[in-house]
Protein backbone atom coordinates (compact mmCIF):
# COMPACT_ATOMS: atom_id res chain seq x y z
CA UNK A 1 0.00 0.00 0.00
CA UNK A 2 2.45 2.25 0.56
CA UNK A 3 4.98 3.76 -2.44
CA UNK A 4 8.23 3.34 -1.45
CA UNK A 5 9.82 5.42 -3.73
CA UNK A 6 8.39 8.25 -2.13
CA UNK A 7 9.89 7.11 1.37
CA UNK A 8 13.18 9.01 2.25
CA UNK A 9 15.33 6.47 3.98
CA UNK A 10 14.87 9.07 7.25
CA UNK A 11 11.59 8.44 7.30
CA UNK A 12 11.89 4.87 6.80
CA UNK A 13 13.98 4.53 9.85
CA UNK A 14 11.07 6.13 11.73
CA UNK A 15 8.36 4.19 10.11
CA UNK A 16 10.20 0.52 10.74
CA UNK A 17 10.78 1.59 14.66
CA UNK A 18 6.48 1.97 15.01
CA UNK A 19 6.68 -1.28 12.86
CA UNK A 20 8.91 -2.87 15.21
CA UNK A 21 8.00 -1.51 18.84
CA UNK A 22 4.73 -0.68 18.55
CA UNK A 23 1.48 -1.96 19.01
CA UNK A 24 -0.36 -2.17 15.28
CA UNK A 25 -3.40 0.06 16.35
CA UNK A 26 -3.37 2.39 13.60
CA UNK A 27 -2.20 2.90 10.14
CA UNK A 28 -0.86 5.84 9.65
CA UNK A 29 0.29 7.90 6.35
CA UNK A 30 3.61 7.17 5.77
CA UNK A 31 4.83 11.13 7.07
CA UNK A 32 7.31 11.30 10.16
CA UNK A 33 6.64 14.52 11.47
CA UNK A 34 8.90 16.90 13.53
CA UNK A 35 7.66 20.46 14.20
CA UNK A 36 4.55 22.39 13.62
CA UNK A 37 3.69 25.94 13.22
CA UNK A 38 0.42 27.56 12.72
CA UNK A 39 -1.00 25.51 9.75
CA UNK A 40 1.88 23.95 8.65
CA UNK A 41 4.05 20.87 10.08
CA UNK A 42 7.32 19.94 8.67
CA UNK A 43 8.76 16.40 8.21
CA UNK A 44 12.20 14.63 9.75
CA UNK A 45 13.74 15.89 5.74
CA UNK A 46 12.23 19.29 6.80
CA UNK A 47 9.80 19.10 3.86
CA UNK A 48 6.87 21.16 4.62
CA UNK A 49 3.46 20.48 4.89
CA UNK A 50 -0.43 21.88 5.15
CA UNK A 51 -1.88 20.25 8.03
CA UNK A 52 -5.52 19.23 7.01
CA UNK A 53 -5.72 16.73 9.87
CA UNK A 54 -5.77 19.24 12.66
CA UNK A 55 -4.82 16.30 15.48
CA UNK A 56 -8.81 15.27 15.05
CA UNK A 57 -9.55 19.21 15.25
CA UNK A 58 -7.78 19.04 18.27
CA UNK A 59 -5.20 21.55 17.05
CA UNK A 60 -7.89 24.43 16.04
CA UNK A 61 -5.72 26.85 17.49
CA UNK A 62 -3.04 25.81 15.29
CA UNK A 63 0.43 24.19 16.03
CA UNK A 64 2.43 25.37 19.03
CA UNK A 65 0.21 28.46 19.47
CA UNK A 66 2.72 31.07 20.73
CA UNK A 67 -0.53 31.90 23.73
CA UNK A 68 -0.78 28.80 24.58
CA UNK A 69 2.28 27.61 24.86
CA UNK A 70 3.58 30.63 26.63
CA UNK A 71 0.96 29.88 29.22
CA UNK A 72 1.89 26.19 29.61
CA UNK A 73 4.78 26.67 29.93
CA UNK A 74 4.39 28.96 32.48
CA UNK A 75 2.29 27.07 34.58
CA UNK A 76 4.76 24.06 33.77
CA UNK A 77 7.02 25.90 35.96
CA UNK A 78 4.75 26.73 38.83
CA UNK A 79 2.57 23.26 39.41
CA UNK A 80 1.60 20.89 37.03
CA UNK A 81 -0.27 17.97 39.47
CA UNK A 82 -2.16 18.32 42.78
CA UNK A 83 -4.30 15.37 42.40
CA UNK A 84 -8.28 16.10 43.65
CA UNK A 85 -6.92 15.18 46.85
CA UNK A 86 -5.93 18.63 47.52
CA UNK A 87 -7.22 22.21 45.71
CA UNK A 88 -5.26 23.94 43.44
CA UNK A 89 -5.10 27.67 42.77
CA UNK A 90 -5.86 26.95 39.68
CA UNK A 91 -9.19 24.73 38.94
CA UNK A 92 -12.01 26.83 40.93
CA UNK A 93 -10.49 29.65 38.62
CA UNK A 94 -11.04 27.65 35.14
CA UNK A 95 -14.31 26.38 36.19
CA UNK A 96 -15.53 29.92 36.85
CA UNK A 97 -14.57 30.48 33.33
CA UNK A 98 -15.46 27.35 31.78
CA UNK A 99 -19.04 27.51 32.87
CA UNK A 100 -19.66 30.99 32.20
CA UNK A 101 -18.24 30.72 29.03
CA UNK A 102 -20.71 27.90 27.89
CA UNK A 103 -23.64 28.41 30.42
CA UNK A 104 -23.44 25.93 32.79
CA UNK A 105 -23.68 25.73 36.50
CA UNK A 106 -21.02 23.29 36.76
CA UNK A 107 -18.19 21.52 34.96
CA UNK A 108 -16.31 18.33 35.58
CA UNK A 109 -13.23 17.83 34.15
CA UNK A 110 -11.64 14.80 32.24
CA UNK A 111 -8.06 13.93 30.29
CA UNK A 112 -9.33 12.17 27.06
CA UNK A 113 -12.20 12.62 24.95
CA UNK A 114 -13.89 8.95 25.69
CA UNK A 115 -13.48 9.65 29.66
CA UNK A 116 -15.70 12.67 28.97
CA UNK A 117 -17.99 10.55 27.25
CA UNK A 118 -18.38 8.12 29.90
CA UNK A 119 -18.86 10.46 32.21
CA UNK A 120 -21.69 12.06 30.77
CA UNK A 121 -23.29 8.25 30.10
CA UNK A 122 -23.05 7.76 34.04
CA UNK A 123 -24.56 11.05 34.49
CA UNK A 124 -27.11 10.70 32.65
CA UNK A 125 -27.71 7.61 33.98
CA UNK A 126 -27.53 8.55 37.68
CA UNK A 127 -29.98 11.52 36.81
CA UNK A 128 -32.33 8.33 35.22
CA UNK A 129 -32.45 6.78 38.44
CA UNK A 130 -32.52 9.69 41.06
CA UNK A 131 -34.26 12.87 39.48
CA UNK A 132 -36.48 10.94 36.23
CA UNK A 133 -37.20 8.01 38.69
CA UNK A 134 -36.35 4.90 36.37
CA UNK A 135 -36.20 1.87 37.88
CA UNK A 136 -32.51 0.48 38.39
CA UNK A 137 -30.48 -0.93 36.08
CA UNK A 138 -33.45 -0.39 33.78
CA UNK A 139 -31.72 3.22 32.12
CA UNK A 140 -30.77 2.93 28.29
CA UNK A 141 -29.38 5.54 26.47
CA UNK A 142 -30.17 6.51 22.81
CA UNK A 143 -27.23 6.48 19.96
CA UNK A 144 -26.99 6.95 16.08
CA UNK A 145 -25.74 5.06 13.66
CA UNK A 146 -22.20 5.30 12.80
CA UNK A 147 -21.44 7.38 15.50
CA UNK A 148 -17.92 7.63 16.82
CA UNK A 149 -17.64 8.52 20.55
CA UNK A 150 -14.25 6.45 21.65
CA UNK A 151 -12.59 3.40 22.53
CA UNK A 152 -13.42 2.35 25.47
CA UNK A 153 -15.54 -1.21 26.32
CA UNK A 154 -18.86 1.18 26.91
CA UNK A 155 -18.50 3.28 24.36
CA UNK A 156 -17.68 0.71 21.39
CA UNK A 157 -20.54 -1.60 22.52
CA UNK A 158 -22.84 1.12 21.01
CA UNK A 159 -20.63 1.20 17.74
CA UNK A 160 -21.50 0.22 14.83
CA UNK A 161 -17.94 -0.27 12.98
CA UNK A 162 -17.40 -4.03 12.93
CA UNK A 163 -13.39 -3.57 13.09
CA UNK A 164 -13.56 -1.56 16.75
CA UNK A 165 -15.83 -4.11 18.27
CA UNK A 166 -14.76 -7.67 16.84
CA UNK A 167 -13.77 -9.79 19.38
CA UNK A 168 -13.56 -7.37 21.97
CA UNK A 169 -17.16 -8.46 23.91
CA UNK A 170 -19.12 -9.10 26.48
CA UNK A 171 -20.25 -5.72 25.71
CA UNK A 172 -22.31 -3.07 27.78
CA UNK A 173 -25.80 -3.32 27.93
CA UNK A 174 -28.38 0.03 27.83
CA UNK A 175 -28.50 1.27 24.06
CA UNK A 176 -30.50 1.98 21.42
CA UNK A 177 -29.18 2.34 18.24
CA UNK A 178 -31.65 4.44 15.72
CA UNK A 179 -30.19 5.85 12.07
CA UNK A 180 -28.33 9.56 12.32
CA UNK A 181 -30.22 12.39 10.98
CA UNK A 182 -33.77 10.94 11.52
CA UNK A 183 -36.30 12.42 13.77
CA UNK A 184 -38.97 9.57 13.31
CA UNK A 185 -36.51 7.28 14.74
CA UNK A 186 -35.96 8.93 17.29
CA UNK A 187 -39.58 9.55 18.52
CA UNK A 188 -40.36 6.11 18.26
CA UNK A 189 -37.23 5.11 20.24
CA UNK A 190 -38.43 7.62 23.04
CA UNK A 191 -41.44 5.70 23.55
CA UNK A 192 -39.44 3.77 25.98
CA UNK A 193 -39.65 5.47 28.93
CA UNK A 194 -36.54 3.79 30.49
CA UNK A 195 -34.80 6.31 28.27
CA UNK A 196 -32.96 8.99 30.16
CA UNK A 197 -30.47 10.11 27.16
CA UNK A 198 -30.00 10.36 23.64
CA UNK A 199 -25.96 10.83 22.83
CA UNK A 200 -25.20 13.02 19.02
CA UNK A 201 -22.45 13.92 17.43
CA UNK A 202 -23.94 17.34 16.03
CA UNK A 203 -21.75 16.31 12.84
CA UNK A 204 -20.76 13.01 12.71
CA UNK A 205 -16.71 13.20 12.30
CA UNK A 206 -15.39 9.76 12.03
CA UNK A 207 -17.95 8.73 9.46
CA UNK A 208 -17.31 11.02 7.35
CA UNK A 209 -17.83 14.54 8.27
CA UNK A 210 -22.00 14.00 7.52
CA UNK A 211 -23.77 16.77 8.50
CA UNK A 212 -27.39 16.14 8.92
CA UNK A 213 -30.27 18.40 8.20
CA UNK A 214 -31.13 21.84 9.25
CA UNK A 215 -33.33 21.52 12.29
CA UNK A 216 -32.00 18.11 13.42
CA UNK A 217 -30.63 19.12 16.37
CA UNK A 218 -33.32 21.57 17.40
CA UNK A 219 -35.83 19.05 16.75
CA UNK A 220 -34.04 16.28 18.88
CA UNK A 221 -33.24 18.88 21.68
CA UNK A 222 -37.52 19.70 21.88
CA UNK A 223 -38.27 15.86 21.63
CA UNK A 224 -36.04 14.91 24.24
CA UNK A 225 -37.12 17.93 26.46
CA UNK A 226 -40.71 16.49 25.46
CA UNK A 227 -39.77 13.42 26.96
CA UNK A 228 -37.91 14.00 30.40
CA UNK A 229 -34.87 12.58 28.43
CA UNK A 230 -31.02 14.52 28.04
CA UNK A 231 -29.91 15.84 25.49
CA UNK A 232 -26.24 15.14 25.45
CA UNK A 233 -23.73 16.35 22.67
CA UNK A 234 -20.60 15.27 22.13
CA UNK A 235 -19.26 18.30 20.44
CA UNK A 236 -15.54 16.37 21.20
CA UNK A 237 -14.76 17.16 17.04
CA UNK A 238 -17.53 19.30 16.11
CA UNK A 239 -16.79 22.21 18.60
CA UNK A 240 -14.66 24.51 19.31
CA UNK A 241 -14.97 26.83 16.27
CA UNK A 242 -14.35 24.01 13.63
CA UNK A 243 -17.97 24.43 12.26
CA UNK A 244 -17.89 28.15 11.66
CA UNK A 245 -19.46 28.67 15.47
CA UNK A 246 -18.27 28.16 18.81
CA UNK A 247 -20.48 24.59 19.14
CA UNK A 248 -22.04 23.15 16.24
CA UNK A 249 -25.12 23.41 18.48
CA UNK A 250 -25.15 27.04 18.57
CA UNK A 251 -26.61 26.87 14.82
CA UNK A 252 -29.46 25.71 16.06
CA UNK A 253 -29.57 27.46 19.20
CA UNK A 254 -29.46 24.20 21.01
CA UNK A 255 -28.01 24.23 24.35
CA UNK A 256 -27.74 20.71 25.14
CA UNK A 257 -28.09 19.30 28.90
CA UNK A 258 -25.11 17.85 28.98
CA UNK A 259 -22.21 18.92 26.43
CA UNK A 260 -19.17 17.04 26.01
CA UNK A 261 -15.57 18.90 24.71
CA UNK A 262 -12.23 17.54 24.83
CA UNK A 263 -9.45 17.74 21.69
CA UNK A 264 -8.91 21.48 20.80
CA UNK A 265 -9.59 22.58 24.53
CA UNK A 266 -5.93 22.65 24.59
CA UNK A 267 -4.92 23.68 21.37
CA UNK A 268 -3.40 20.21 20.68
CA UNK A 269 -0.82 20.17 23.99
CA UNK A 270 -2.34 17.75 26.51
CA UNK A 271 -5.30 15.50 27.02
CA UNK A 272 -7.85 17.62 28.52
CA UNK A 273 -11.80 17.02 28.30
CA UNK A 274 -14.58 18.30 29.82
CA UNK A 275 -18.51 17.72 31.01
CA UNK A 276 -20.75 20.59 31.50
CA UNK A 277 -24.24 20.35 32.78
CA UNK A 278 -26.22 21.76 35.43
CA UNK A 279 -26.76 21.31 39.31
CA UNK A 280 -30.03 18.78 38.58
CA UNK A 281 -27.38 16.90 36.64
CA UNK A 282 -23.98 17.61 37.98
CA UNK A 283 -24.91 17.04 41.76
CA UNK A 284 -26.21 13.30 41.28
CA UNK A 285 -22.41 12.68 41.24
CA UNK A 286 -21.23 12.61 45.22
CA UNK A 287 -17.51 12.54 45.96
CA UNK A 288 -15.82 9.21 45.58
CA UNK A 289 -18.13 8.52 43.03
CA UNK A 290 -16.40 9.28 39.95
CA UNK A 291 -13.00 11.02 39.31
CA UNK A 292 -9.36 11.01 37.52
CA UNK A 293 -6.05 11.63 38.61
CA UNK A 294 -5.65 14.15 36.44
CA UNK A 295 -8.49 15.26 35.70
CA UNK A 296 -8.74 19.15 36.84
CA UNK A 297 -4.60 19.16 36.97
CA UNK A 298 -3.49 22.90 37.27
CA UNK A 299 -1.95 22.79 33.50
CA UNK A 300 -4.36 21.40 32.03
CA UNK A 301 -6.98 24.06 33.06
CA UNK A 302 -4.49 26.93 32.48
CA UNK A 303 -4.11 25.36 29.10
CA UNK A 304 -7.79 24.99 28.82
CA UNK A 305 -8.68 28.77 29.34
CA UNK A 306 -6.17 30.25 27.41
CA UNK A 307 -6.84 27.68 24.36
CA UNK A 308 -10.87 28.97 24.49
CA UNK A 309 -9.40 32.62 24.89
CA UNK A 310 -7.67 32.25 22.04
CA UNK A 311 -10.32 30.32 20.01
CA UNK A 312 -12.66 33.67 20.96
CA UNK A 313 -10.55 36.39 20.65
CA UNK A 314 -8.49 35.74 17.06
CA UNK A 315 -12.27 35.04 15.84
CA UNK A 316 -11.23 31.33 14.39
CA UNK A 317 -15.50 30.86 14.24
CA UNK A 318 -15.90 33.84 12.12
CA UNK A 319 -12.73 32.65 9.92
CA UNK A 320 -13.75 28.75 9.83
CA UNK A 321 -16.90 29.88 7.76
CA UNK A 322 -15.37 32.42 5.22
CA UNK A 323 -12.40 30.10 4.58
CA UNK A 324 -14.43 26.51 4.65
CA UNK A 325 -17.30 28.80 2.02
CA UNK A 326 -14.30 29.64 -0.17
CA UNK A 327 -12.73 26.06 -0.02
CA UNK A 328 -16.02 24.42 -0.51
CA UNK A 329 -16.76 26.49 -3.71
CA UNK A 330 -12.91 25.73 -4.88
CA UNK A 331 -13.21 22.39 -4.14
CA UNK A 332 -16.90 21.84 -6.28
CA UNK A 333 -15.00 23.86 -9.21
CA UNK A 334 -12.30 21.02 -9.60
CA UNK A 335 -15.02 18.88 -10.98
CA UNK A 336 -12.95 15.98 -11.01
CA UNK A 337 -14.80 12.62 -11.61
CA UNK A 338 -13.65 10.53 -8.83
CA UNK A 339 -14.39 13.10 -6.49
CA UNK A 340 -18.27 12.25 -5.72
CA UNK A 341 -19.62 14.51 -3.02
CA UNK A 342 -18.21 17.57 -0.99
CA UNK A 343 -19.90 18.34 1.94
CA UNK A 344 -18.86 20.28 5.29
CA UNK A 345 -19.72 22.98 7.66
CA UNK A 346 -17.37 25.77 8.48
CA UNK A 347 -13.59 24.37 8.06
CA UNK A 348 -15.12 20.91 9.25
CA UNK A 349 -15.53 18.94 5.66
CA UNK A 350 -15.00 15.64 3.61
CA UNK A 351 -15.42 14.60 -0.13
CA UNK A 352 -16.16 11.02 -1.09
CA UNK A 353 -13.89 9.39 -3.75
CA UNK A 354 -16.41 7.36 -6.17
CA UNK A 355 -13.38 4.79 -7.87
CA UNK A 356 -13.24 0.98 -8.48
CA UNK A 357 -10.14 0.78 -6.65
CA UNK A 358 -10.95 0.71 -3.02
CA UNK A 359 -7.65 2.30 -1.98
CA UNK A 360 -7.92 5.47 -4.55
CA UNK A 361 -8.80 7.50 -1.33
CA UNK A 362 -5.66 6.52 0.31
CA UNK A 363 -3.20 6.83 -3.14
CA UNK A 364 -5.01 10.47 -3.27
CA UNK A 365 -3.45 11.18 0.36
CA UNK A 366 -0.36 10.20 -0.58
CA UNK A 367 -0.23 12.44 -4.23
CA UNK A 368 -1.42 15.34 -1.59
CA UNK A 369 1.78 14.38 1.02
CA UNK A 370 3.94 14.78 -2.26
CA UNK A 371 2.13 18.29 -3.33
CA UNK A 372 2.15 19.14 0.31
CA UNK A 373 -0.48 18.65 2.30
CA UNK A 374 -1.58 16.19 4.39
CA UNK A 375 -5.20 14.46 5.08
CA UNK A 376 -6.18 10.95 5.91
CA UNK A 377 -8.99 8.84 4.52
CA UNK A 378 -11.88 7.33 7.08
CA UNK A 379 -13.90 4.99 5.78
CA UNK A 380 -11.80 3.67 2.65
CA UNK A 381 -13.64 6.41 0.30
CA UNK A 382 -13.88 9.57 1.92
CA UNK A 383 -10.85 12.15 2.91
CA UNK A 384 -11.30 14.85 5.63
CA UNK A 385 -10.31 18.23 5.07
CA UNK A 386 -9.96 20.27 8.36
CA UNK A 387 -6.97 22.61 8.65
CA UNK A 388 -6.13 24.99 11.58
CA UNK A 389 -8.54 27.59 11.97
CA UNK A 390 -6.09 30.57 11.88
CA UNK A 391 -5.36 29.55 7.75
CA UNK A 392 -5.74 32.71 5.59
CA UNK A 393 -6.77 32.90 2.22
CA UNK A 394 -3.97 32.52 -0.19
CA UNK A 395 -3.49 29.51 2.37
CA UNK A 396 -6.75 28.05 1.54
CA UNK A 397 -6.59 28.91 -2.58
CA UNK A 398 -2.86 27.02 -2.51
CA UNK A 399 -4.45 24.43 -1.10
CA UNK A 400 -7.63 23.69 -3.10
CA UNK A 401 -4.40 24.02 -6.14
CA UNK A 402 -2.94 21.17 -4.10
CA UNK A 403 -5.79 18.62 -3.81
CA UNK A 404 -6.94 19.74 -8.15
CA UNK A 405 -3.24 18.76 -8.71
CA UNK A 406 -3.02 15.65 -7.07
CA UNK A 407 -6.55 14.43 -8.30
CA UNK A 408 -5.80 15.05 -11.87
CA UNK A 409 -1.92 13.70 -11.16
CA UNK A 410 -3.80 10.67 -9.97
C1 LIG B 1 -12.06 12.01 19.09
C2 LIG B 1 -13.44 11.86 19.55
C3 LIG B 1 -13.76 11.21 20.75
C4 LIG B 1 -12.71 10.51 21.59
O1 LIG B 1 -11.72 11.36 22.05
P1 LIG B 1 -10.34 10.73 22.59
O2 LIG B 1 -9.61 11.91 23.15
O3 LIG B 1 -9.65 10.13 21.40
O4 LIG B 1 -10.69 9.72 23.60
C5 LIG B 1 -15.07 11.17 21.14
N1 LIG B 1 -16.05 11.74 20.41
C6 LIG B 1 -15.79 12.37 19.26
C7 LIG B 1 -16.91 12.99 18.48
C8 LIG B 1 -14.49 12.45 18.77
O5 LIG B 1 -14.24 13.04 17.61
Amino acid sequence: MIAMNTITEQTHYFLEKEEKYGAHNYHPLPVVLAKGKGVFVWDVDNKRYYDFLSGYSAINQGHCHPRIIETFIEQCQKLTLSSRAFYNNVLGEYEEFITGFFGYDKVLPMNTGVEAVETALKLARRWGYEVKGVLPEKAHIIVCKDNFHGRTISVISFSSDEASKRNFGPFTPGFIDIPYNDIPALEAALQNKNVVGFLVEPIQGEAGVIVPNDGYLANAATLCKDNNVLFIADEIQSGLCRTGKMLCCDYENVHPDILILGKALSGGTMPVSAVLADNEIMLTIKPGDHGSTYGGNPLACKVAITALKVLQEEKMAENAIVQGNLFRNGLKEINHPYMDTIRGKGLFNAIVIKHPNKNMAWDICLKMKENGLIAKPTHNDRIRFAPPLLITTSQTEECIDIIKKSLFEI
